[in-house]
């Protein structure tokens, strides 16, 4: 997953770019910059290796989420729809638009269940955003058949998922626009950042302008401060020096992805030795970012078995219904609508009564599907002690 790991020489050549102008901000500045256009650089790059036609830079994956919720026009009184198995930032971003998440169960590629899409859409649905965890890519052909019968737009939150493919073609294309995170643990990292890619002129011109207070971004006599606005926007803009990192960091993703992919077949097959194992199902094995490995055990009471001994030995794993950042039920902030709002909205009516409900239970088939998942991170860089250390335990479990 991670792109740290290769904080190198490269990063720091960048970075000396941007600060021997001694500019870090994206826009103007122009006889200082001397030509250095960090974020813009990165924008184009990120747009050219994903076969975007636009993409727009921000401060976060939260923030790209936000940006273009927004410049879809997502508000108030809609409802968005995405899937109980994600990290919180994504349904924070919908409600922090002021729209109400709803959220499908999650089948056998550890993403949106499209039966399940399907019945919760509703006459309030504005939009629909599948993520792609853990590296690996939601049915999304299934999704976008689904959202144009119905008209809507889908938002992909590929923030786990840079560099991640379908026949070739980058996730995060196949909808309307798709979101990157660049958060320290991603695969491409500026320590704090996002991207958002589309194809559509239009959309990306609102999300530019809106991240940036409004400013329309056209050339004109009075220079920054004489630009007009269309609409009220906000500050998510990135800095030079995140773009100079993206820049660096941009041209090792393929390398980072082909080092992660060697490691977890070896872990694949280490785990073959486990009776009853099963993988998650990768909609294509080939386009796997291979940032994590998840296997399914029989049952509950397998799963915890099998953990205890690679626990044991030194290499348990991650079991996400245990997780209270990525998983629904464990999410009890949103389940008991714990908001800073006074009000309470959107979860209490003025007078306290409760109107928005979200049930723990609401998702059996996420729970039953969690419960006997494990899941290993993978890393670009793993010493072959870790691995074989790794590989052993998973043999041992095969008694479990
Ligand atoms: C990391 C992440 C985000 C948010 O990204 P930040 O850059 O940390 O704000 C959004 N969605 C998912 C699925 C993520 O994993």
């Amino acid at each position: 997953m991670p792109g740290y790991e290769l904080i190198g020489e490269e990063e720091k050549r960048e970075i000396m770019d941007v600060l021997d102008t001694g500019v870090l901000f994206r826009y103007e500045f122009l006889d200082q910059r001397r030509g250095v256009f960090k974020v813009r650089q990165f924008e184009e790059r990120f747009a050219a290796y994903c076969g975007a036609g636009h993409a727009q830079a921000v401060t976060s994956g939260t923030a790209a989420l936000k940006v273009a919720l927004s410049a879809l026009g997502i508000g108030p009184g809609d409802e968005v729809i995405t899937q109980g198995f994600t990290f919180v930032a994504t349904w924070e971003a919908i409600l922090e638009v002021g729209a109400e998440p709803v959220f499908t169960e999650v089948d056998e590629t550890l993403n949106m269940d499209p039966a399940d899409l399907r019945r919760k859409i509703t006459a309030r649905t504005k939009c629909i955003v599948p993520v792609h965890m853990l590296g690996a890519q939601a049915r999304i052909a299934e999704i976008m058949a689904i959202a144009d019968e119905h008209g809507l737009p889908v938002l992909e939150d590929t923030a786990q998922a840079t560099g991640a493919r379908i026949g070739g073609r980058h996730l995060g294309t196949f909808g309307r626009c798709g979101t990157f995170s660049f958060d320290p643990v991603k695969t491409l990292t500026t320590g704090e950042g996002g991207m958002i890619i589309t194809n559509d002129e239009s959309l990306w011109r609102a999300m530019s302008e809106y991240h940036d207070h409004g400013h329309d971004h056209q050339v004109n006599p009075g220079g920054r401060g004489g630009e007009g606005r269309r609409f009220i926007g906000s500050n998510y803009r990135m800095m030079e020096l995140q773009g100079a990192i993206g820049l660096a960091q941009l041209a090792k993703v393929d390398g980072m992805i082909a080092a992660q992919k060697g490691h977890k077949n070896r872990l694949r097959e280490a785990a073959m030795a486990i009776p009853g194992v099963g993988f998650r199902q990768l909609v294509d094995e080939a386009g796997d970012s291979a940032t994590h490995f998840a296997f399914f055990l029989r049952d509950r009471e397998h799963c915890q078995r099998v953990n205890e001994v690679l626990r044991q030995e030194g290499a348990g794993a991650i079991n996400f219904s245990e997780n209270t950042w990525h998983y629904y039920a464990r999410w009890e902030h949103l389940l008991g609508g714990k908001t800073l709002a006074s009000s309470g909205y959107p979860f209490f009516e003025p007078g306290g009564r409760r109107r928005l409900l979200y049930d723990p239970q609401a998702l059996p088939q996420t729970a039953a599907l969690l419960q006997r998942t494990l899941v290993y991170p993978v890393s670009i860089r793993m010493s072959e002690e870790k691995l074989a250390q790794m590989c052993r335990a998973l043999q041992l479990a095969a008694k479990a």
